[in-house]
């Protein structure tokens, strides 16, 4: 039982109880906990100094006993009776909380993790060739990203200038969405030593939505050899609420099947992945509802593949799974795919879409089943297009 309000059907409830930074009524930066639709601010409530500052750095720092032990408490407070007369009162309402960066971000990985999505781009890449590059099932693809430019949601996205094939420059004409998945790390490790795969909840809090806006015709001309670089690395939008790893046990489900064999540090004693249903809106319409179940490498295999060569985490690191695009035609997480290269465009309102357009605006959100029969929710990450800066 629980005393606080939570209205019914509400994905924030007490098996949920996701962590933010809001400012309240224009003030500074507060850390909070999510509940139903009012923010809990945290600093006060533990004689701990971690939710003292502007970021929630300080607890993710802290690892799993402290996650355990405040998480313990925040659920008691709202739920014994006897702790009402004292929480109740310091409960805002969420409509006075303007939501920040959850943390300060340390370093920015994104992966390519979602088979369906790697084919679906080499087959429009490259229709000639065999669809997955000879390293895709033996290594979680992935590049580094900009940390510096991920913001939250809500930021509106300036659509990025650049070079846009050979001798032409100017604002892109092919800018796109990937809905993806991204994991906030707490626990540093040390430069030099691998963090095994069997290690990942001693490491990671939990899991945020990410939309890694990318400028395709910016990304086609620059990306060989060595990657993704402008077309991705002026905006990076994140979901306020941190949904720790601790509300998501019920959306453990095994992981799919992985041949060839992976290499002993990529193998896990229980291969496992997370039931998160995601949809994607095009102003305001839901155009596509990715299933992140069946991502083919999984947040823990990510970790330990980031770190086998010494490379170190720090606390705020973020790493996202890449586009996550399952095998139906409405279960693709971007629109180079769900267009098709922008061949079949898509009815959005009244008119026909390939690529955003200045105005149009994006919001990825996310559920997952909860303890009790209890639905987690990720809220969403939203961003509007605004024109290119002459
Ligand atoms: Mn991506």
């Amino acid at each position: 039982m629980t005393w606080v309000d939570v209205p019914e059907g509400s994905p924030f409830g007490v098996r949920n109880l996701p962590y933010g930074v809001v400012s309240v009524d224009a003030g500074p930066p507060r850390p909070a906990v999510r509940v139903g639709d009012q923010v809990l601010p945290l600093a006060g409530l533990t004689d701990e100094p971690l939710f003292a500052g502007p970021t929630l750095n300080p607890f993710l720092a802290a690892g799993p006993d402290v996650w355990a032990a405040v998480r313990e408490r925040v659920t008691s407070l709202l739920t014994d009776e006897s702790d009402r007369a004292r929480v109740e009162p310091l409960l805002i309402p969420i409509e006075r909380c303007a939501p920040q960066l959850p943390m300060r971000i340390g370093d920015y990985v994104d992966f390519y993790s979602s088979e369906h999505h790697a084919t679906n781009v080499g087959r429009i890449f490259r229709p000639n060739g065999d669809p997955l590059l000879p390293n895709w099932k033996h290594l979680p693809v992935g590049y580094h990203g900009r940390a510096g430019t991920v913001v939250v949601s809500g930021t509106d996205i300036v659509r990025p200038s650049g070079q846009l094939r050979a001798g032409e420059f100017g604002p892109s004409r092919r800018l796109d969405i990937e809905a993806e998945v991204g994991f906030v790390v707490g626990v540093p490790s040390e430069q030099g030593s691998p963090v095994p795969v069997g290690d990942f909840a001693s490491h990671v809090f939990g899991a945020v939505l990410v939309n890694d806006w990318s400028a395709r015709d910016i990304q086609s001309w620059e990306y060989v050899p060595l990657g993704p670089f402008l077309g991705k690395s002026f905006a990076t939008s994140v979901s306020p609420w941190i949904v720790p790893l601790a509300a998501l046990e019920a959306a453990r489900v095994p992981g799919p099947p992985q041949d060839p064999e992976v290499l002993p540090y990529l193998r896990e004693s229980d291969p496992w992945g997370l039931d998160l249903a995601l949809e994607v809106r095009w102003n305001s319409q839901l155009v596509s509802s990715p299933p992140f179940a069946g991502m083919y490498w999984s947040p823990a295999q990510q970790l330990a593949h980031l770190t086998v060569n010494g490379a170190s985490i720090r606390t705020g690191d973020l790493y996202a799974s890449g586009t996550v695009s399952g095998p139906d035609k409405r279960q693709r997480g971007s629109f180079l795919e769900l267009t098709w290269g922008g061949a079949e465009p898509v009815r959005v309102g009244d008119g026909q879409r390939t690529f955003l357009e200045d105005g149009d605006e994006v919001a990825i959100s996310a559920t997952a089943p909860g303890e009790g029969g209890s639905r987690i929710g990720f809220g969403e990450v939203t961003g509007r297009v605004v024109p290119a800066k002459a």
